[in-house]
């Protein structure tokens, strides 16, 4: 029987449990040698189990993770372009709406002293930088309310 020892297809087989068979169990019983290499296979196979579901987690984790997280920063920087974008057709549609009364409007401010002027135009970029200020805080604000939306069911 010793010289008829199980081979290394066998001895993985029984010990996934692939095969029951009750001549490699008897084998095994009788034979130290063939074993001991069961023995090193079953050590190899447990620390094999016990090292690959954590690496295989840590990594697919940490990268979708970080595609998640580039794909936001993406979006939100594709809101803003698009958001400053329509900003600037609207100035742009108001100032060519306005052109035909430039005239009309420089008339109005060479009537009054300058420094009415000055205080006309001063308060006018006051409330535009205003509303503009205002409006981007508030959109930033919705804009974060949906990524946090978003990003909950991701753990
Ligand atoms: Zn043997």
């Amino acid at each position: 029987m010793t010289n008829n020892h199980l081979t290394d297809e066998t001895l993985q087989a029984f010990l996934l449990k692939e095969s029951q068979d009750d001549a490699v169990a008897a084998h095994l019983s009788a034979c130290a040698e063939c074993r001991e290499k069961l023995e090193n296979y079953q050590r190899l196979v447990a620390g094999m189990q016990k090292m690959a579901p954590e690496s295989f987690a840590f990594d697919v984790t940490t990268v979708v993770m970080d595609k998640v997280v580039r794909y936001e920063r993406q979006k939100k920087r594709m809101q803003e372009l698009v958001f400053w974008g329509l900003l600037s057709i609207l100035i742009i549609v108001i100032i060519a709406f306005s052109i035909p009364f430039l005239s009309q409007i420089r008339a109005v401010f060479t009537a009054i002293p300058v420094f009415t002027m000055l205080l006309i135009i001063g308060t006018g970029l006051v409330v535009l930088l205003f509303l503009i200020v205002d409006l981007n805080t508030q959109y930033k604000r919705k804009a974060e309310k949906i990524f946090q939306n978003k990003l909950q069911p991701i753990r």
